[in-house]
């Protein structure tokens, strides 16, 4: 926690006055989510493109980005404006080699500041809480090596390939979108507001993975292509998968 909050302070010293830095305010994960994170981090667990399937696609349970799209566009059934313009619901996986970037943007529902405190700094439903279980259940102590593929672990499985995760969403219930950043190996994250023009987008969640070092041939684009393929058979939203020119 201490590291963290001393970048941010650090980043904020040394920048000039032209570009006011991002100030995140910093919040703890919830400690069952600490505990997680440091077994996603640490774990020696080798099947890692599982993460594409967390953030897309989880067998007979929608994934991050098929999911969010559900969930609005059942909403604009009832509710047309909450499309904002947008009535395309897709799914675009960039990939940036040469920086080991990969960026995965739904237009879904989106998240607000308050959704994103409650649902990535603590533990959501479904196959994260199953997995901890699981694990408490497991008298093997390498056990969460099979536990991760078998039953999920979420967002945080970005940080199986990633040290770096930032989150910038925007939730047709808010006017403003925030941005989520959190590293691997810290036991708190920042939230703070999208003040970057480039970056602001109508509605939904971009995902922007910075690779760790070993695993940067998952910015290669036909590496995410093979796995979009093997991931996304049932996901009723189009997955576009481009690359950074040179
Ligand atoms: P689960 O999907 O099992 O609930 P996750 O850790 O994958 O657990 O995600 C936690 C929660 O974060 C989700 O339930 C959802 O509310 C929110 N979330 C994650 N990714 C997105 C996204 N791309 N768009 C909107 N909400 C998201
Ligand atoms: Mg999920």
């Amino acid at each position: 926690g201490m590291l963290l909050s001393k970048r941010y302070e650090s980043t904020a010293a040394e920048s000039d006055a032209s570009s006011p830095p991002p100030t995140g305010e910093k919040y703890e994960y919830q400690a069952e989510v600490s505990r997680l994170m440091d077994l996603i981090v640490n774990s020696l667990y080798s099947n890692k493109e599982v993460f594409l399937r967390e953030l897309i696609r989880y067998d007979d349970l929608a994934g991050n980005a098929s999911d969010a799209c559900d969930k609005l566009r059942f909403l604009s059934v009832t509710e047309p404006a909450l499309l904002k313009d947008n009535v395309d619901f897709d799914i675009r996986i960039q990939t940036d080699k040469d920086n080991g970037i990969v960026t995965i943007t739904d237009t879904g529902i989106g998240m607000t500041r308050q959704e994103l405190i409650d649902c990535l700094g603590t533990i959501a439903q479904s196959g994260t809480a199953k997995f901890l279980k699981a694990l408490k259940d497991s008298k093997d102590a390498g056990g969460d090596n099979n536990l991760i593929g078998q039953f999920g672990v979420g967002f945080y499985s970005a940080f199986l390939v990633a040290d770096r995760v930032v989150v910038s969403t925007k939730s047709p219930k808010s006017d403003k979108q925030y941005v989520w950043e959190g590293e691997a190996n810290a036991s708190s994250y920042t939230i703070r507001e999208e003040t970057e023009a480039d970056k602001v987008i109508p509605r939904g969640t971009r995902l922007t993975l910075y690779l760790k070092r070993d695993d940067k041939g998952f910015a290669h684009p036909e590496k995410i292509q093979k796995l979009v393929k093997n991931y996304s058979q049932f996901v009723s939203f189009p997955i576009y998968t481009w690359q950074e020119k040179g």
